[in-house]
């Protein structure tokens, strides 16, 4: 019996309970990994535009130097050097973001300490909110949460909008990953003071940090350290996917929806990611780039399994070398399950929004056969937006497309999985999804 579950916790309509797979990683500390011989990093790490490179090759870089500037006018951050070393190139790679991205290849220095360079202190009571949203800008934050929307701009936004509330979603839903949940058990002091700071951006007087059920232990560590106003709170959700994404942790905690198409500043809300939160306050007193993050890295034939500290920038083949990779055929996905991205190749580096790289034995994902649709139902049961993954499946197997769109509401479905988690003829719901969206974006573009 699940006792917390006894106390019957908020939560939304829907979803799903898939298996946890957490015990890996959970319980172990952050450690620190071994530096890579060479980082490569995308000049796009974000949604909207790419940092426009100013080093040049040859050129020495510290640790946390600005190396490109964010591009003028446009939703675009600075990128800061995550290794001392020598500017090997700068060039089209293979990343996780696609075939050709412009990137800045460093290679370490071996005898350096790997120091971070600080620039000028700041004290964000000192500060104005346009300063602090510009600060956030400076130090190169993105969403942490795998979005990699600009920080800033998430932030700026909310100047037209009256914001009362900052939800720090510590929520974390996905199967296998942990880094929110060591994050927040082991960085108290930069997760609260990141939430001041967000809460001075946005002009809040209340901030939540919301986590489900499965991690009690946070919500214990965090209680003496919240402040005696009451200005910031924990609140504590039932465990359930996907209740990280944005519409159904508003639907969980407030029992409100967000009206279609529009932002949650409209009821009043920012909603965060809780590394995100951490980053800015650990980071933005000094001036620091952010350079490198927690990620879980998991799944089968790993003798390390764990969360460690990672370089942004670091290669898959390095981060599974020093965690004792040791099988033969593997599927690599940069984030959990459910919403990861599968990657081809090892040199393939993790970039600012990667929280988890997941191992999965390939010859268990191989293993599934696809069978007709039975017409259970199952999938439209736990669809969390109430749309139809059954007949929308069965039209893209005849290609209409455009149907799905406009008579399904095929562009609604934010790719949460649970259709196909649940489906017992095994069919990849989603995945005929992302075909018959990209297939109408192409349309249209014709
Ligand atoms: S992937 Fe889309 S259709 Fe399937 S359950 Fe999630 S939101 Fe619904
Ligand atoms: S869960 Fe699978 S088999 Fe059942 S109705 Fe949906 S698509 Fe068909």
């Amino acid at each position: 019996m699940n006792l917390p579950r006894l106390f019957n916790r908020k939560t939304f309509p829907h979803g799903i309970h898939p298996p946890q797979y957490k015990e890996e990683t959970r319980d172990k500390p952050t450690r620190r990994l071994a530096f890579p011989d060479q980082v490569i990093l995308p000049l796009l790490q974000n949604i909207g535009a790419p940092a426009i490179a100013m080093v040049r090759k040859g050129q020495m870089v510290e640790r946390g130097e600005l190396i490109a500037v964010a591009a003028p006018d446009k939703l675009s951050v600075p990128l800061h050097a995550t290794v001392e070393g020598t500017i090997r190139d700068i060039t089209l790679m293979s990343t996780a973001m696609g075939p050709k991205t412009r990137s800045i290849i460093i290679d370490t220095l071996p005898s350096s300490p790997q120091i971070p360079v600080s620039g000028k202190r700041q004290d964000y009571r000192q500060m104005s909110r346009a300063e602090i949203i510009a600060a956030i800008r400076d130090i190169g934050m993105v969403g942490l949460g795998g979005a990699e929307f600009p920080t800033y701009a998430k932030l700026a936004t909310s100047l037209d909008y009256d914001i009362h509330t900052v939800i720090a979603n510590g929520c974390e839903c996905e199967p296998f990953i942990t880094t929110d949940f060591r994050v927040m058990l082991e960085n108290i002091k930069n997760l609260l003071l990141g939430m001041r700071i967000v809460m001075k951006a946005v002009a809040a007087d209340k901030g939540i940090i919301a986590i489900e059920d499965n991690k009690l232990e946070v919500q214990a560590a965090l209680q003496p350290h919240l402040p005696e106003d009451g200005s910031i709170s924990v609140e504590v959700l039932q465990t359930k996917y996907p209740q990280g994404a944005e519409q159904m942790l508003i639907y969980a905690l407030l029992g409100v929806a967000i009206p279609k198409g529009q932002l949650p500043a409209t009821l009043g809300l920012e909603i965060i990611n809780v590394a995100t939160v951490a980053e800015i306050g650990a980071l933005l007193p000094n001036s620091q780039g952010f350079i490198e993050r927690t990620v879980t890295i998991t799944g089968d034939d790993l003798e390390k399994p764990g969360n460690y500290r990672i370089p942004i920038g670091t290669s898959l083949q390095h981060i599974l070398g020093e965690t004792g990779f040791t099988g033969a055929e593997a599927e690599l996905i940069l984030g959990g399950p459910m919403m990861g991205q599968p990657v081809a190749f090892l040199d393939t580096p993790i970039h600012k929004g990667t929280g988890a790289v997941l191992v999965l034995d390939q010859r268990a994902a191989k293993n599934r056969d696809v069978y007709p649709c039975i017409k259970c139902a199952m999938c439209v049961e736990v669809c969390p937006i109430h749309l139809n993954p059954s007949t929308l499946g069965l039209l893209a197997y005849k290609h209409r497309y455009q149907e799905m769109q406009d008579q399904y509401h095929l562009n609604n479905c934010f790719e949460c999985g649970s259709c196909s988690f649940v489906c017992p003829s095994n069919i990849p719901l989603v995945q005929l999804f992302r075909v018959a969206k990209a297939m109408n974006r192409e349309r249209k573009v014709q």
